[in-house]
């Protein structure tokens, strides 16, 4: 049980880059405290993270994790987040807009559970998560005005980076 913070989860994602919170790091579960369970889903997202990744040509931060409750009421996830399990991430680019990653996903065919491209004045970074079971790929944004909208066609995509252009 547990990892060591150093372990490479996939290439150039490490164990101790799940773990992280730039608001409350005390709450952080250290990787040598997760369950079996956590640590499975964890791989799996370090894969996906890694992917993605190299779609556009530049590692994402990982702004979020795994999160256990304390963490996760800290900063107000929902009481369902599939952060409790290890099975979602939050990530950041300093060089891409989240609905750029979202487009190079969408053209790759990127298998994931549900994907979510935030708005720059909602945070600019991107919600990914993984099912245990069949992904629904489900590709959505998240708008200025705090609606969620699925995303159905690449044009939807398009469309929307448009508007959001600054
Ligand atoms: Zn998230």
């Amino acid at each position: 049980m547990g990892v060591p913070d150093d372990a490479m989860l996939a290439p150039g994602v490490w164990a101790c880059d799940l773990s992280v919170s730039a608001s409350h790091p005390h709450f952080v579960t250290p990787p040598e405290h997760w369950t079996d369970a956590e640590a499975d889903n964890l791989a799996r997202i370090a894969a996906v993270v890694a992917q993605v990744g190299g779609l556009v040509g530049e590692r994402p931060r990982i702004t979020s994790g795994l999160r256990r409750v304390a963490l996760n009421q800290a900063v107000g996830g929902s009481r369902h987040s599939w952060h409790l399990t290890g099975r979602a991430v939050d990530l950041a680019w300093s060089r891409h807009a989240a609905i750029d990653v979202l487009l190079a996903m969408w053209d790759a065919g990127t298998v994931v559970d549900d994907v979510i491209a935030y708005h720059p004045d909602r945070g600019g970074h991107m919600h990914i998560q993984l099912d245990g079971g069949i992904p629904r790929r489900r590709y959505r944004v998240r708008d200025a005005d705090g609606s969620y909208q699925l995303m159905v066609s690449r044009d939807d995509i398009t469309r929307t980076r448009e508007r959001w252009q600054p």
